[in-house]
């Protein structure tokens, strides 16, 4: 039989992840002699055998591939036998990790969540238990290559029977570099007994989890919940929840097979999910919101703990109102001296601040609406060698990107730019991103808005800077984590971006082709009188749009505000509007937080909303604000009134989708999180022949601003 060599390399996340003895044991077990290793493109192996053999092998190697593994490319060559006699696992090139990625963190995995309840297993109750398949990783990174001496576990040395574990290519522990037992490994300061009483008692107990410190109190007692809330500076933002069990989930909320596997994914992110009316968890959870964010136990820590509270329990970031989260001791026991009455803590340094990550289900698939733990930092691949820019985000739910080649590795969700330590953590954000993939920036991408706090940073970095508008940035992000490089029409739809001609947009469609954008549609203007003030108290849109259409006069300050234009600027968004017809629907007449009164007229949809639609022609809200008027007048109610706001926005979409003319359409911006906007929207585009890109893997709202910035400019550098 002719023998012949099999030479493959894969880049992706393939390293810590068990890999190399997943090979070894694939290779071993169909006795094919070769060698792996990690260098610097990538895991590069080589095998030989029978032709059919190396085939049936390049098949296994991809489809039974360790869980946390994420290969982006692969490359097969056939080449001539070496003679190769055993199958070996070489050592590592020393730089072997610039092009390899960093992986996140990775939820308890089975085995190990079985080891943990073993009472015959050495790790037998052991709150850092972790393996090739699980346990923490960017938040334990320093540098690269990821091994051990560049971890935050570099203080604890192993014991012997952890080195055997870690030395044994066929131990699940083969090169785990956070291993450790309770022998060799960290340990609590306190115990988690103590703790979970603190919780039951309605004591608020700060936890020291995996990119951070949480802030935990049982979520059926209102009074603790009451006054976390005040403690934490935090009104009306609902509370996640960690809940011990899926059967738990399952008491409370509506769980689909889809969000039952994203509750149970490595990435164990907050899910959103619609409660099911099961009395219990305490009202001010979640207040005037249709949604309760519910995520499971994701560390062995967070699995013991959660034995001993066998209910629903807040768990939230440990910090004040919009402070970064703590994640050194003696940090947190200043800055949350005030909140938390018990500490549980223990000697594992966190690297780097990474929250939890909130994802929904929409269209059937994941998509994060906040991107951190589980997710960053893994790359987004491009279609296009990019130069290399440092993209410095929006200004809220920021994040930060760099382009490599053809990969844009985002930073974890940094957070709202408006506190000094906000910034703080938005420059070390950058500098760490840099620092890891040793990155030296030719551009720095910002967006178009003078007053944003990245902006600025960008316009002192003493680098070329790239100004990129805002919906520019929303649109090129989807199409790039969609892969698209033909022309397209984006729907860019938000709250807030400053426009090309220095007014607010955020109803935009473009037509993008041959590398630029053109602005074919967008909502009528209309005047925000109060400016900020308008954005929090939707009433005051809907008195803008009621005035302007002469239906109604405002209270004199605002009507002087608005025949004047004084402190009124001038908007097209979506997002504005969307708050305006909840406030003539009833539903909201301010924003508690961002984006709530939209998700209440959402919520107000109920089960079965109607097919019917208010007119749009053009994006001219006119004729549709008479509508609402005429439907308020005559009793509608809110669940009819907003489903012809929601149709009404598809129709438009769909029309200007027709006129314009092209087979590719992408949905972004804050707007496109409300999921029966992007389902109908898809739908009836999908209907029409149209192919549909929605975000995914990377946020819709300003959390994916990064992407397109890093995109824009990388692909066009001379723009700056
Ligand atoms: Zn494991
Ligand atoms: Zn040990
Ligand atoms: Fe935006």
């Amino acid at each position: 039989m002719k023998q012949e060599r099999l030479r493959a390399r894969l880049r992706g996340a393939v390293q810590g992840v068990g890999f190399r003895p997943f090979v070894y044991r694939l290779a071993t077990e169909m006795g094919l002699p070769g060698w792996v290793y990690n260098s610097n493109g990538g895991l590069v192996l080589e095998v030989e055998g029978e032709a059919g053999q190396l085939s049936r092998f390049e098949q296994r190697l991809l489809a039974d591939k360790p869980p946390p593994a994420v290969v982006l490319s692969t490359e097969f060559a056939r080449l001539a036998p070496a003679g190769f006699t055993r199958f070996e696992i070489l050592e590592s090139e020393e730089d072997a990790a610039k092009t390899v990625s960093v992986l996140p963190d990775l939820a308890t995995c089975p085995e190990c969540l079985a080891e943990l309840r073993d009472p015959a297993n050495r790790r037998y109750r052991y709150p850092f238990t972790n393996c090739t398949r699980c346990g923490p990783r960017f938040t334990i990174v320093e540098d690269i290559p990821y091994d051990r001496p560049r971890t935050t576990m570099r203080e604890f040395t192993l014991c012997p029977e952890c080195r055997r574990e870690f030395e044994d290519p066929l131990d699940r522990r083969f090169h785990a570099q956070p291993n450790a037992c309770p022998v060799c490994g960290p340990r609590l300061f306190t115990s988690l007994d103590e703790a979970a009483r603190a919780i039951a008692e309605g004591r608020i107990v700060a936890l020291k989890g995996i990119g951070g410190f949480q802030l935990l109190a049982d979520a059926r007692n209102a009074a603790v919940v009451a006054r976390l809330r005040r403690l934490k500076n935090r009104e009306e933002k609902p509370f996640a929840l960690m809940m011990p069990s899926l059967e738990m989930v399952r008491r409370y909320c509506q769980v689909s097979p889809g969000e039952e596997a994203l509750l149970l994914s490595p990435a164990a992110p907050i899910v959103l999910l619609r409660p099911n009316g099961t009395p219990g968890i305490a009202e001010n959870v979640a207040v005037r919101s249709p949604y309760l964010g519910v995520m499971l136990p994701y560390s062995p820590l967070h699995h013991l703990l959660m034995d001993g509270c066998p209910y629903p329990v807040i768990a939230t970031s440990g910090n004040r109102s919009d402070e970064p989260i703590a994640t050194g001791n003696t940090d947190a026991q200043t800055r949350l001296a005030g909140i938390a009455d018990h500490f549980l803590m223990h000697d594992r340094p966190i690297a780097r601040p990474c929250d939890d990550s909130v994802v929904r289900l929409v269209r059937g698939r994941a998509s994060v609406v906040r991107r951190a733990r589980g997710y960053a930092p893994l790359p987004v691949p491009v279609n296009a060698d990019l130069a290399p820019v440092l993209a410095v985000g929006g200004h809220l739910k920021n994040t930060v990107a760099i382009a490599v080649d053809r990969q844009v590795f985002l930073s974890q969700h940094v957070g709202d730019l408006d506190t000094l330590e906000a910034r703080r953590a938005f420059e070390s954000a950058l500098a760490d991103l840099c620092r890891l993939y040793r990155f030296e920036p030719q551009l720095v991408a910002c967006d178009l808005h003078p007053d944003y706090a990245s902006t600025r940073w960008a316009r002192a970095s003493g680098l070329p800077v790239a100004a990129i508008q805002h919906h520019h940035a929303h649109a090129a992000a989807c199409a790039a984590e969609n892969g698209l490089d033909r022309p397209y029409l984006a729907v860019s739809w938000d709250g807030t971006g400053y426009g090309l001609d220095g007014t607010v947009w955020g109803g935009e469609f473009f037509r993008f082709e041959n590398g630029r954008f053109d602005r074919v549609a967008h909502l009528r203007p209309f005047r925000l009188p109060g400016g900020e003030a308008a954005v929090r108290e939707g009433w005051r849109c809907a008195a803008a749009l009621l005035w302007e259409a002469g239906l109604r006069q405002p209270d004199p300050v605002i009507g002087r505000m608005l025949e004047r234009g004084l402190n009124s600027p001038v908007t097209t968004s979506v997002g504005r509007l969307f708050d305006a017809v909840a406030s003539m629907a009833g539903v909201a007449q301010r924003n508690g937080t961002e984006g709530q009164a939209a998700m209440l007229l959402e919520s107000a949809l109920g089960t079965a909303p109607s097919q019917e639609a208010y007119p749009l022609p053009g994006g001219d809200w006119e004729p549709l604000v008479r509508a609402v008027v005429e439907d308020a007048a005559r009793g509608a109610g809110a669940a009819c009134i907003s489903a012809r706001f929601h149709n009404a926005l598809v129709n438009w979409i769909l029309e200007t989708a027709l006129r314009a003319g092209l087979p590719d359409v992408v949905l972004s911006g804050g707007c496109f999180l409300n999921g029966y906007l992007v389902e109908r929207a898809a739908a009836q585009l999908e209907r029409q022949g149209f192919t549909v890109h929605t975000h995914h893997s990377v946020p819709p709202g300003d959390g994916g601003i990064a992407l397109g910035q890093a995109v824009l400019a990388g692909m066009s550098p001379s723009c700056a």
